[in-house]
């Protein structure tokens, strides 16, 4: 059996269908978002693809240094996604952008865990090693973790990675929005303190928020009208301005309900019908294995063609 996440969240958006039928005290569900979280503004126009945020990462985080041929180019030949050696990767996309030697124009897209206002990696993970922290990071416990990986599942955004390479002391690996700098005063996550075009700003949310309107609003030509991550999945605390539509620089179209909302709702639901918590993480499991199958099959077709594991 092939499940995507895609799938899996078919299937929880019609479990959440049923639900709905159900008296609404079933289906209370709060915002736990903090109130006044730190986030970071992605600028795409300001981005240059150095990957210099790509390094400081690495440093700040112990991760091993990304990889840096000759020529970028090679880099940005495939497109790349976080994973577990890297929390963070620039990729470049050519959507029909021309500059004023009528060249095609790249556009380059940072991405890293958006730290989700509601997140649903937090409300999927069953012994509360993921959490939402007050400064807006999302944090992960080891000694908590048991592996389950439902968060990889719940991700709207495909983020946590798993060491799978590691038999003894595997970790799911993301972004930690450098807590331990940020939670300091004046402290900067690594990759916005060395962004040299300042196409990262840090700060409160909400003054990013007004900083993103403002650079709209006295910009209208150069940026398109939407701050990506004001609203969807209830907002992230890393949002985006771009000058092409973000679907082009594969960030998905996603709708403004939090996840958590939909997964959490159906969880109460599942188990005001009295189903045990055990069948609803069967599923779970379930769709787990095969994403997991799906991705043995993958890696054993490129180990035949004599490529990299997938
Ligand atoms: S350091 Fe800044 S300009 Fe360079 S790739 Fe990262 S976000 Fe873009
Ligand atoms: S906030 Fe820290 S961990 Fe996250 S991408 Fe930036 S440097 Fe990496
Ligand atoms: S982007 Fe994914 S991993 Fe990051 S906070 Fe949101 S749900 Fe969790």
């Amino acid at each position: 059996m092939q499940l995507s996440r895609r799938s899996f969240f078919k299937f929880m958006g019609a479990a959440g269908a049923s639900a709905a039928a159900r008296p609404s005290t079933a289906l209370a569900w709060e915002s736990k978002a903090p109130p006044d979280p730190y986030g970071c503004l992605v600028d795409l126009t300001r981005c240059v693809g150095c990957r210099k945020c790509e390094e400081a990462c690495a440093g700040v985080n112990k991760l091993p240094p990304p990889e840096r041929p000759d020529c970028q180019c090679t880099i940005f030949e495939k497109k790349r996604r976080p994973d577990a050696k890297a929390y963070t990767v620039v990729n470049r996309y050519f959507t029909g952008k021309i500059d004023g030697f009528h060249n095609p124009s790249p556009t380059f897209a940072k991405v890293q865990c958006m730290h989700c206002q509601d997140p649903a990696c937090v409300s999927a993970c069953i012994v509360g090693a993921l959490t939402k922290d007050e400064t807006g990071a999302v944090r992960y416990d080891v000694n908590k973790c048991i592996g389950c990986r439902y968060c990889m599942v719940a991700c709207p955004f495909e983020i946590p990675a798993y060491e799978y390479f590691d038999p003894i002391t595997p970790r799911v690996m993301k972004c930690t929005f450098c807590y331990e700098r940020i939670s300091k005063e004046g402290g900067l996550p690594g990759c916005a303190a060395i962004c040299p075009t300042e196409a990262l700003t840090f700060g409160k949310r909400k003054t990013l928020l007004k900083v993103a309107k403002k650079r709209l609003k006295e910009n209208p030509g150069r940026y398109i009208n939407h701050i990506y991550g004001e609203t969807e999945v209830g907002g992230t605390s890393w949002i985006y301005l771009s000058e092409v539509p973000f679907d082009k620089v594969n960030l998905p179209v996603l709708p403004d309900k939090p996840s958590p909302k939909l997964s959490e709702t159906i969880q109460h639901s599942l188990f005001s019908y009295l189903w045990s918590p055990l069948a609803l993480f069967g599923v779970l499991g379930i769709f787990m294995y095969g994403s997991n199958k799906s991705a043995e099959k993958k890696k054993e077709t490129a180990k035949e063609k004599g490529g990299p594991d997938a």
